[in-house]
């Protein structure tokens, strides 16, 4: 007999082969065990797949990847002004997996998983369980956004919603591209980037065959995290009319310096990604090491606009908890002794 169900994909075994034993990963990379935090990791899981380990540094304990996913001991701190849910998502949601912030744009939580756990990411603390869409609210979602008539694009984010199958997503995108005033579909994640496997002839297929215009919003923070095999991943997409986009979130320690913010936005553009947002760090409890001051932030942004291109400097923004858009964050310039 042969069992009624397609063969796992190659980047579902990486994904499922996924290391979450911080003494393998500090072995891996030579470095002392005792760097890491078992409280932290008790609190938000190490995870974190093979593609992207391969891009860190051996021996060195500040390589900015490895920093971005390593449990630490200061993130038990409790710090003033974080908490669990920084973005009022909680009172946002408009259904179970559908967050309605802004007019013409819906968001779904299209997965609960991710393939990698960022320690500075707002949705450490999100309820995913209770939010994904599946099955009979994938149709209550439906409904909802064929009734507003103002809505143009809907957004998969997550987790990742590129853990969901290929099949799964391309009905989705199916289903969405009978709702007459749509025009647009986009993906928000990190997958490419972590296990640029991920992108299938089969994703490709599924984001064009239909008539909504695709985009991906990739989400990178630093140039080492761009190799020739992300390369060859997002070419795939741009051959086929997918327009992609990079989103980054500014941490202390990993990309908070001008060389680095130029060259990821070069390493982007290399392969034809343009630079999106830069997101100032969202003030969830646990993160506070990782954050930038604002004055900072923008002063960086302001002397990036002298080295770049405009089209090469991404919008410094901020997500504020019911505000109808993203809040942009002027660029400084100048004003240093
Ligand atoms: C960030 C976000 C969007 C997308 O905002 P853009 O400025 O269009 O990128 C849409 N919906 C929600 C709920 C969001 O948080
Ligand atoms: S939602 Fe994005 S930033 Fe957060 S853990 Fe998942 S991949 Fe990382």
């Amino acid at each position: 007999m042969i069992p009624n169900r397609s063969p796992r994909a190659a980047w579902q075994d990486t994904l499922a082969h996924a290391v979450s034993d911080p003494s393998d990963l500090l072995a891996r990379l030579e470095l002392p065990s005792d760097l890491v935090s078992g409280q932290a990791r008790n609190a938000f899981p190490l995870r974190v797949p093979e593609p992207f380990i391969a891009r860190m540094r051996k021996g060195d304990p500040n390589d900015p990847l490895l920093t971005q996913v390593l449990p630490l001991a200061a993130e038990s701190d409790s710090v003033a002004g974080y908490s669990t849910d920084p973005l009022g998502e909680a009172a946002a949601r408009a259904g179970k997996g559908v967050v309605h912030k802004y007019q013409d744009r819906v968001l779904l939580i299209a997965s609960s998983g991710c393939a990698i756990n960022c320690r500075y990411c707002f949705r450490r603390h999100f309820p995913y369980q209770d939010n994904q869409i599946s099955g009979r609210h994938w149709q209550d979602a439906l409904r909802y956004i064929a009734a507003d008539k103002e809505l143009r694009e809907v957004i998969f984010s997550g987790g990742d919603p590129l853990v969901t199958t290929d099949r799964r997503l391309s009905e989705m995108i199916r289903d969405l591209a009978e709702i007459p005033h749509l025009q647009r579909v986009r993906i928000h994640t990190r997958l490419p980037i972590v296990i640029p496997a991920r992108i299938t002839p089969e994703l490709t297929e599924a984001m064009t065959a239909t008539r909504l215009k695709p985009v991906m919003v990739l989400h990178s923070n630093h140039p080492q995290e761009i190799d020739e095999s992300v390369g060859d991943a997002i070419k795939q997409l741009r051959q086929q009319g997918v327009t992609v986009l990079n989103q980054a979130v500014l941490l202390r320690g990993i990309n908070d310096n001008v060389a680095t913010l130029t060259r990821l936005s070069e390493s982007l553009f290399e392969y034809g990604v343009l630079p999106y947002y830069l997101f100032v760090l969202d003030r969830v409890a646990g993160a506070a090491h990782f954050d930038v001051p604002d004055e900072e932030a923008q002063a960086l942004v302001g002397e990036l606009q002298t080295c770049l291109p405009g089209y090469l400097v991404p919008r410094l923004a901020r997500e504020i908890a019911g505000e109808p858009s993203k809040t942009l964050l002027t660029p400084l310039r100048g004003n240093r002794d």
